[in-house]
């Protein structure tokens, strides 16, 4: 893993070797507080560990007040341009910032930012994104790794000349190789902890995978301190996406694995029905622990053993394991439920919480 510099964002270290954060943005309109903390709390039972707003006005720095009093999650106010909205938010109660400080304008208007964040100490993220590169930057370099890298750079000397290193820094493409490209590129440039994601990733199939390519290649080689998956969607799904991409990389656990077998023309229960039960109803679950749903006896009883808690279809009827143990037979129409009371027992008698 490369190593970053540490910084905290209400109570959650990034980088410096932490494990990496999983971050969403809510899609509610900030000025509902009651709308955008329903969302926060959706957002933190899936797994969500920093939540951004976006603050496009006063009313919405306003309603940050509320929103960050009562949000379980530490707030990330996203303000493009308006320093106002800026200081609005700190003294609002918000976790950290994303701002470019090139964007803010004049000098003094920077240093008042600088101010209130330091004085809370508030990190602030800068992100660049391909879309919206400086025109000198794009007619020197085209939509490059390197002009997204400069423009980033750009933004982060600012805050450097005001002795102000509490910085995250995201590069971003809707390209899923030019985004891997910049990362790199940016982390062979500085040390500061940095935010993967693939930006307008797409809608959640496409996205998830885009995401998942893109974010998985950077965790691989320990470049990422915090991610996002861009979905459009309800952002409830990025966060299981984001959670499934570190744990296939071993780098987090929460919650079930679920080995499901794709079905094949011996499968003589609804498999595909009862694996999307079964995933469903684990996600209440923040224990780690494996769940095997398999359509027969030519590889579900290997699975089944090897997971937890698993399941071998037969015909209109399903073996269910324990830990490689058959404990029971159990009629098709009964499978979800003797599995996941399979699963509630173990989990209780082995102490393993919920
Ligand atoms: S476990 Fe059985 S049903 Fe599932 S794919 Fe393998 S052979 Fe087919």
């Amino acid at each position: 893993m490369r190593r970053t510099r540490r910084i905290v964002l209400g109570g959650v270290p990034i980088g410096g070797g932490m494990p990496v954060v999983v971050q969403s943005m809510c899609n509610t309109d900030t000025r509902d507080a009651g709308a955008t903390l329903g969302q926060i709390r959706e957002l933190d039972a899936a797994g969500c560990e920093i939540v951004r707003c976006a603050v496009p006005d006063e009313e919405a720095a306003a309603a940050l007040r509320s929103i960050c009093a009562e949000s379980p999650l530490p707030v990330v106010a996203d303000i493009h341009f308006d320093y106002r909205l800026a200081l609005a938010a700190a003294e609002n109660g918000v976790a950290g910032l994303r701002i470019n400080p090139g964007n803010i304008g004049a000098r003094w208007k920077v240093a008042e930012v600088v101010a209130a964040c330091r004085e809370r100490a508030l990190p602030i993220r800068i992100g660049v994104n391909a879309g919206s590169l400086e025109k000198e930057l794009l007619e020197r370099y085209g939509p490059s790794p390197e002009a997204i890298v400069e423009s980033a750079l750009k933004h982060v000397r600012i805050l450097e000349e005001l002795d102000f290193g509490a910085v995250k820094i995201s590069v971003k493409a809707s390209d899923v190789r030019r985004t891997v490209a910049a990362c790199r590129l940016l982390a062979e440039r500085c040390d500061y902890p940095q935010h993967l994601g693939i930006t307008e990733a797409g809608t959640v199939r496409a996205g998830a995978i885009r995401s998942a390519i893109g974010i998985g290649m950077l965790l691989a080689e320990g470049i990422g301190d915090t991610v996002r998956v861009s979905l459009t969607g309800d952002p409830v799904e990025e966060v299981w996406v984001a959670w499934e991409i570190l744990k296939a990389l071993g780098l987090r656990q929460r919650g079930p694995t679920l080995v499901s077998c794709p079905t094949c023309g011996r499968c003589r229960i609804d498999l595909v029905g009862l694996a999307t039960e079964v995933e469903r109803r684990l996600r209440v679950y923040t224990a780690p622990f494996t769940v095997a749903v398999m359509g027969c006896a030519v590889n579900g009883p290997g699975e089944a053993r090897e997971a937890d808690v698993g399941i071998a279809g037969g015909a209109g009827e399903g073996l269910l394991f324990r830990h490689g143990v058959v404990v029971g037979k159990v009629p098709e129409e009964r499978l979800a439920d003797a599995l996941l009371d399979e699963i509630a027992s173990m989990l209780k008698e082995e102490g393993r919480g919920q």
